[in-house]
């Protein structure tokens, strides 16, 4: 694992006081990456249990449909290296190099070594570790080339990182120009009567699995709480666009529970 925490550190000139949000809460910005992290910390050994648990295996689909859309290459002579930002255990990796042997080498970037090390010790057993890297940095400032990817994908991250228009920036600035952006993320309901289930199930069902299997109700109440401060797919968009990325496009998931994001570097 290289580590490469460059950039972590907050900039802390006109910065020092702005907000940002923090599940409901509006904490001071400069804070925020260090919260998100011990979430993950707290996390990071139960998290794959976890997700099915959350989204009574719904992630798996949502996930199957977001690497449909990456569309990698299986056959020819063609080569992609892609960068999973946020990747934490791997799982967008893993389905990428596993849908493309041979014509795909992956980079999972997190800024969380403790996700890194659970998506490590998963890719050694799969027998993958030569086909993915895992990368120590942040998705704000990323320690990587100008125009180096053939893809850019960011699975149920982009909500977590403090300053979302850098993340994008820095996505921009990585991919090869041709090249697409992908993101993965919680969104916004809008079939009515399934908000209601939709919301029970976040705010009562969730924590309390979260106390029962991981012993810890607090982290998952934040992982809740941060998806529905998140902007909805007409927002996001916008932002996609602000950062230079042009054909972008979404398509709702489940009802607006999720959503794929795409945007092309010309
Ligand atoms: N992509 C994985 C998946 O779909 O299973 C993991 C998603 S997990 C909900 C969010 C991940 O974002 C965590 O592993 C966390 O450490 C990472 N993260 C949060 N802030 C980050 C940042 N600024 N840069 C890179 N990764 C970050």
């Amino acid at each position: 694992m290289v580590d490469t925490p460059a950039g972590t550190e907050p900039r802390m000139d006109q910065e020092a006081t702005a907000e940002a949000p923090y599940g409901f809460r509006s904490v001071p910005l400069v804070a925020k990456q260090a919260m998100v992290d011990s979430v993950f910390d707290r996390v990071a050994e139960r998290y794959d249990i976890m997700n099915d648990l959350m989204s009574g295996g719904m992630h798996r689909v949502w996930k199957d449909a977001f690497v449909t859309a990456v569309n990698p290459p299986k056959t020819g002579r063609i080569r992609w290296n892609t960068l999973d930002v946020a990747g934490g255990t791997g799982d967008i990796a893993t389905q990428i190099v596993r849908r493309s042997r041979d014509h795909v080498h992956a980079t999972v970037l997190d800024i969380n070594g403790e996700m890194l090390s659970v998506g490590k010790r998963r890719a050694e057993k799969a027998g993958l570790a030569r086909d993915i890297d895992f990368v120590r940095g942040n998705a704000e400032c990323l320690p990587l080339p100008d125009r180096s990817f053939e893809a850019y994908t960011i699975a149920f991250g982009i909500r977590n990182v403090p300053r979302r228009a850098l993340a994008l920036k820095e996505a921009y600035r990585v991919l090869k120009p041709g090249c697409r952006f992908l993101c993965l993320e919680f969104s916004t309901v809008d079939v009515p009567g399934l908000d209601r289930i939709y919301d029970f199930f976040s705010f009562h069902l969730i924590p309390r699995i979260g106390h029962l299997v991981a012993g810890d109700a607090e982290p998952y109440r934040y992982l809740v709480e941060s998806i529905r401060t998140f902007p909805n797919a007409e927002r996001f968009a916008a932002e996609i666009r602000e950062a230079g990325f042009q054909q972008v496009k979404y398509t709702l998931l489940s009802g607006g529970i999720a959503a794929i994001h795409s945007g092309v570097r010309i």
